[in-house]
């Protein structure tokens, strides 16, 4: 890429402020530098967190979860039936929808989480610190926002949306993968969409479960036979009352 393509991609996301070219070439290089790795972190659409930066949060949470024991919830979140917004009122309305809904779910969590634009019309969501009853109360928050919002798409036109949400708690002292833990969350999203969408299903962990894979990481090297412990312990985290559509695994 050439320096003058890269300062007007800068330019033009309006984020970042570039020395003037008479500056030091150094100074003028590091910001541009800086500027670009920014900008590859970013959806372009939403602003919020592309996948991309957000596997790196994954993978950093799973870190600290292996070593403060601090528990960690990983949301995925869905819009429902987002294809009849797009076919009913065009692709822009549907980015405006899109839009309304990044925006929202920012202002749903702490600044310390990450949301993400995971791909298409589906979102992320990293809550580092986060008990069980705080989770479910923040995935019944952001499903009941959305579901209250009102979004506009034309001059006094406005449509609602819903999300289903799916969503797994990092196993304590498991250290995991992204992809495995992306995937137990995956896998309660579809359930929320197979149950009528519009809800929400946790894995709770209340019995941690250890897949295959996940003894492999862990114990793989000591070559032991099964830990008998591992499958009968009990989370003891409270469950909160996140209101009465909520629906929870167990
Ligand atoms: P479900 O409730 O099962 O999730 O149904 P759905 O219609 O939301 O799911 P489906 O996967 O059939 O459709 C997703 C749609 O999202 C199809 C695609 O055109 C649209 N989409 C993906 N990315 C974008 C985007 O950046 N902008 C717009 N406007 N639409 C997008
Ligand atoms: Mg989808
Ligand atoms: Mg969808």
């Amino acid at each position: 890429m050439r320096l003058d393509d890269a300062r007007a991609l800068l330019d033009h996301d309006g984020n970042v402020t570039l020395p003037p070219p008479e500056a030091s070439s150094t100074a003028y290089l590091q910001a541009m530098i800086d500027g670009l790795c920014e900008l590859s972190l970013k959806d372009p659409l939403t602003g919020l967190a592309n996948r991309r930066h957000f596997r790196a949060v994954v993978e950093r949470s799973i870190d600290v979860v292996a070593r403060s024991g601090e528990p960690a919830l990983l949301l995925m979140l869905d819009i429902d039936h987002f294809k009849k917004v797009n076919d009913t009122y065009g692709h822009q309305a549907g980015d405006q929808v899109l839009q309304a809904i990044a925006k929202a779910l920012s202002g749903c969590v702490r600044p310390m989480d990450t949301v993400a634009r995971f791909g298409g019309e589906e979102f992320s969501v990293m809550l580092p610190s986060c008990h069980t009853g705080f989770g479910a109360a923040v995935a019944e928050r952001i499903r009941a926002h959305v579901e209250a919002m009102s979004i506009p798409i034309a001059p006094g036109l406005s449509i609602k949306v819903t999300v289903s949400i799916g969503g797994a708690f990092a196993p304590e002292w498991v250290r995991s993968t992204a992809t495995l833990w992306t995937e137990r969350a995956d896998m309660q999203l579809y359930r929320a969409k197979a149950d009528g969408r519009n809800r929400i299903y946790l894995d709770q962990q209340q019995e941690i479960y250890v897949s295959a894979e996940e003894k492999n990481l862990l114990f793989g090297h000591l070559a032991l036979g099964e830990p008998a412990w591992i499958e009968s312990v009990s989370s003891e985290a409270p469950v909160g009352n996140a209101g009465s559509a909520m629906q929870r695994v167990f």
